[in-house]
């Protein structure tokens, strides 16, 4: 079976690692947010996490060699030998040209929406500090427990107006180019990120299951 070595691309908030966790599920193959693991270390506070705490705080990108030192770590691990979806790397060309040397990807998937409904939906982003479950305040309402274990959901610290502008400029600066990146390689598939998440979830596991040959 061919390996399934995914990149989802897209704007902060666009939904990629509400697709990763479901897709990811869905295959039995590990999902791999760098935003997630930089944040257990700034949590576990460990050196890198001391490192790149500020950094995380003003919605700038962590240096490449660091980023690209713990996604290499991992990638290495025997569960990623049948595939893998990574979100929120790679950022940069550079760090899109160090995972090519590392593994060749197989797809990409670019998930679209207007930087408005973007700025929208992450003020009413939140989390689950205890299991990682993600909901909008729109759906549920606010000061709910997590649906999945009963703890109480909290804002990301970087989801507030002001960083989450600045990492949208981020992103549209140093991310965007790597759409052109894949499409030159023929690797980009354009999914609009505006639709029902399930909507979505169907459209990229069908192409997925397509790909692998069903
Ligand atoms: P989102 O996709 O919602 O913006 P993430 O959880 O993917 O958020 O990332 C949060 C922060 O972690 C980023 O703003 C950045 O500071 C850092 N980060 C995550 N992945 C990378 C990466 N590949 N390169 C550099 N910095 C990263």
């Amino acid at each position: 079976m061919k390996k399934l070595s995914v990149v989802f691309l897209g704007p902060p908030g666009v939904g990629k690692g509400t697709q990763s966790k479901i897709v990811s599920e869905y295959f039995g193959i590990p999902h791999i947010s760098t935003g997630d693991m930089l944040r257990a270390e700034r949590k576990a506070g460990t050196s890198l996490g001391k490192q790149v705490q500020d950094i995380l705080g003003r919605g700038d990108l962590v240096p490449d060699d660091l980023v690209v030192a713990i996604v290499e770590k991992r990638l290495a691990e025997p569960d990623c030998e049948g595939g893998y979806i990574l979100d929120g790397f790679p950022r940069t060309v550079a760090q899109a040209d160090e995972l090519e040397a590392m593994s060749a990807t197989a797809l990409v998937y670019n998930l679209t929406a207007d930087a408005e409904a973007l700025v929208a939906r992450i003020a009413k982003r939140r989390s689950c500090p205890k299991c990682g479950q993600m909901i909008s305040v729109e759906a549920v309402g606010d000061n709910v427990g997590c649906p999945r274990c009963g703890t109480d959901m909290v804002q990301r610290e970087d989801d507030c107006e002001g960083t989450v502008r600045n990492r949208l400029r981020v992103y549209n600066e140093q991310t965007a180019p790597l759409i052109a990146y894949y499409r030159e390689m023929n690797l980009l598939k354009s999914v609009d990120g505006m639709r029902n998440i399930d909507v979505i979830t169907g459209e990229v596991i069908a192409d997925m299951e397509q790909y692998r040959g069903r």
